[in-house]
């Protein structure tokens, strides 16, 4: 039976590094029917705080890790104590003042790592293992190593950063009795630069990506490539192919390097590829914690999303974009301002706006044959007014067409824009 477990503890957030070893291992067990174990390490009573506890639930379900079975090692306190008696009734471990510590007997240790196969330590490396501390608590490898045995781990996938640990555990699983699991370490995540990834290389925390606007799909999806790949430059690829081919022998040794740029990339074909009204629903509650004064009536929010879906990189970006629908005042970007709205243009706008406000069904053709009435009036290249129009409606130099723009705006709010914008 194929048994894996994730096994955080809650002295911080749910790092970007604890969620791919998370997804590995629920990948892992799901690619071969398998289950998947939540089991809280919060041994260590000082740092260990609820509110971590909470966020790496809360992080652990928006990205669809569901668990099988969940445990909390505060719990089973007495388990432990009642092995560390065996190991001192057994002549195992001795006590140094109130810990319990064990022997380490001098052999060679074998590891075999389904990623980096064979590793060979000396025990004479390694010192006698500190088991209870004092004030009564498990370490961590003497907890881990019980519920390993016990829980009936098959095989424990954990971050690189553990290998040290791995020949102290086996020391222990073979003092208790305990049956070995498979062991595999995953490389470590980097930054750009060769070191550990780090707040430079982009936010470290999953909870600070959701916030930022990503999709979990696409931390997902990104996460899976970090030290994995489905072959075939395939980048973006949906869990249920990946489970089809996902092997831990076919992960990576060298570390793997985050890509901040990447994974805006794949977070935007996800947006894109996203049902535009599942998209529109996903965005409301950000739309109203942003902008709390904006009425957004019918399907109107849906047609906004389906004009700036195919350009956002982030849910943010529809946030940012789209202000100046939801703001009854434009905020300008003042660089942009000074460069194309600084020739006086009243005459050009109170035509356009003139011409504007005469039509009667106004969609993006009548707004367009307006705007071409306009030019051709004044005999003037059509460019010379988009920009400061642009610029007059939405305070930004960039977005998707000017009369798509006009037409979400509305008739009577892009007519008021252009008389009042060089009052
Ligand atoms: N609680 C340990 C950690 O957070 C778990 C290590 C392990 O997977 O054995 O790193």
């Amino acid at each position: 039976m194929v048994r894996v477990r994730f096994a955080p503890s809650p002295t911080g957030f749910l790092h970007i590094g604890g969620a791919r070893t998370a997804l590995f291992n629920w990948m892992y067990a799901k690619a071969q029917g398998g289950q998947f174990i939540l089991r809280i390490e919060d041994t260590d009573k000082v740092r260990s705080k609820p509110e971590y506890l909470e966020e790496i639930l809360e992080s652990m379900k928006w990205l669809g890790l569901t668990w099988d079975e969940f445990y909390k090692q505060s719990d089973r306190f007495e388990l432990y104590r009642q092995y560390a008696d065996k190991l001192l009734a057994e002549g195992k471990a001795y006590k140094d003042g109130e810990a319990v510590v064990l022997k380490v007997l001098e052999k060679s240790i074998k590891i075999y790592d389904l990623i980096r196969g064979e590793i060979v330590v000396d025990s004479k490396e390694i010192k006698d293992q500190v088991l209870m501390k004092s004030d009564g608590s498990p370490t961590y490898s003497f907890a881990c190593v019980i519920d390993d045995a016990l829980m009936e781990i098959s095989c424990v996938i954990r971050g690189e950063d553990h290998i040290s640990n791995t020949p102290k555990q086996i020391l222990i699983y073979e003092a208790l009795g305990f049956k070995l699991p498979k062991f595999a370490h995953l490389p470590l995540i980097l930054d750009p630069e060769g070191g550990r990834m780090s707040k430079r290389a982009g936010a470290t925390a999953v909870t600070e990506y959701r916030t930022q606007g990503y999709l979990s799909q696409a931390i997902v999806n990104y996460l899976m490539l970090l030290g994995w790949s489905p072959g075939n430059n395939q980048e973006k690829i949906l869990m249920a192919s990946a489970l089809k081919t996902f092997s831990i022998k076919k992960i990576n040794k060298a570390g793997a390097a985050f890509s901040l740029e990447k994974l805006q990339w794949l977070n935007s074909q996800y947006i894109k590829e996203m049902d535009t009204a599942q998209l529109a629903e996903t965005l409301r509650p950000l739309v109203a914690a942003q902008y709390p004064e904006a009425r957004i009536e019918g399907k109107e929010l849906e047609h906004m999303v389906q004009l700036y879906k195919g350009r956002m990189n982030t849910l943010l970006d529809f946030l940012d974009w789209t202000g100046f629908i939801f703001n009854e005042q434009v905020h300008f970007d003042e660089e942009v301002k000074t460069k194309h709205l600084t020739q006086d243009m009243r005459r050009e706008f109170d035509l356009l706006a003139g011409h504007l406000s005469a039509v009667s069904d106004f969609n993006v053709k009548s707004a367009e044959e307006a705007f071409r009435g306009v030019v051709a009036q004044l005999g003037i290249e059509a460019g010379v007014l988009v920009h400061p129009v642009r610029v007059a409606l939405t305070g930004k130099a960039v977005g998707p067409g000017l009369f798509e723009t006009m037409v979400v705006l509305g008739q009577e709010r892009t007519v008021r824009r252009l008389k009042e914008a060089f009052k």
